[in-house]
């Protein structure tokens, strides 16, 4: 899937942050991660150097009309939650949909309204479910959290309040119904929970993932176990980065330091107009094709 952009921290490019070596006597200094970054090497070291190595990073591929539904739930629900109480309402959600909706990766006019109309059914219905007193914790909240080795940051869609206890509600509004075992195996949702107990300093075990389309709810409980797998997970993928990193620096030629990953995923990684090896590996994906298909 198209990437998240660059992480950066103030005054240090990126390929520097994750080039910094341990001095002796000094703390061991931390990789600055996130879910998207972690996830994009471990896809595909190449399309990870494209991202997040390679200054200026090579131009990007068209948008996707699936990532412009996306944006456009996300983005309406964002605001439908910064409505007063009393303009909660499943019309008023309609139309900020309506206010957010891109027509960028579809096929034509008619597809882009057909799309708009039925992610329009999606978001009035599931906030017809909700309770709109129900206020919640955060919405779009960036919150962070460090380990042994990371600096772990991202952005949640919403946090709730049950009872004592924070959870984690991520939106989803792609075809495939989310499952508990998704929930369960979700590197991002795993690192929101340690950033909720650190940035938040509240309990939080439950992820869900609310899938817009089928109205259905997928969810874990996370044990301080299954969190420790997902820490050991991440570390050794931000220990490989810093490897290639460190390989490249020292003079490896940067394909080699950043191998490409060849599949099924070079037909709509966002660099493929870069990746000679990408393009070879399979033909490019229709922009519009991951909507449902039962689009006509
Ligand atoms: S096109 Fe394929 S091989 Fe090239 S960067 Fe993208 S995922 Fe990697």
């Amino acid at each position: 899937m198209p990437s998240a952009p660059p992480d950066s921290v103030a005054g240090m490019a990126p390929r520097q942050q994750d080039a910094q070596l341990d001095l002796p006597g000094m703390p061991r200094r931390l990789f600055a991660a996130t879910p998207s970054k972690l996830a994009t090497f471990a896809d595909c070291p190449r399309r990870y150097r494209y991202a997040y190595v390679d200054r200026p990073a090579p131009p990007r591929g068209p948008a996707w009309a699936h990532n412009s539904v996306g944006a456009a739930v996300h983005a309406a629900l964002r605001s439908w939650w910064e409505l007063p109480v009393g303009r909660r309402t499943p019309g008023a959600a309609r139309q900020l949909l309506y206010s957010h909706w891109s027509t960028a990766g579809f096929r034509d006019a008619e597809q882009a309204d057909r799309w708009r109309a039925r992610a329009a059914g999606w978001i009035t219905d599931y906030v017809a479910g909700l309770d709109p007193t129900d206020e919640p914790v955060g919405t779009e909240r960036q919150v962070a959290a460090t380990t042994e080795r990371l600096a772990l940051s991202g952005r949640i869609d919403r946090i709730d309040q049950r009872g004592d206890e924070l959870v984690i509600v991520d939106y989803k509004t792609g075809r495939a119904v989310s499952t508990d075992d998704e929930a369960r195996g979700s590197p991002a949702l795993a690192a929101y929970v340690l950033g909720v107990r650190r940035t938040l300093r509240r309990p939080c075990s439950r992820v869900e993932l609310h899938h817009l389309p089928s109205g259905t709810v997928a969810a874990f409980e996370h044990t301080e176990r299954s969190l420790a797998n997902h820490v050991r997970r991440a570390e050794d993928v931000a220990a490989d980065i810093g490897a290639a990193t460190a390989a490249r620096d020292a003079g490896e030629d940067p394909d080699v330091a950043f191998p490409a990953a060849p599949g099924r995923q070079c037909g709509w990684c966002d660099f493929r107009p870069s990746c000679p090896t990408g393009q070879a590996a399979t033909p490019p994906r229709e922009t519009w094709s991951f909507l449902a298909e039962d689009d006509g």
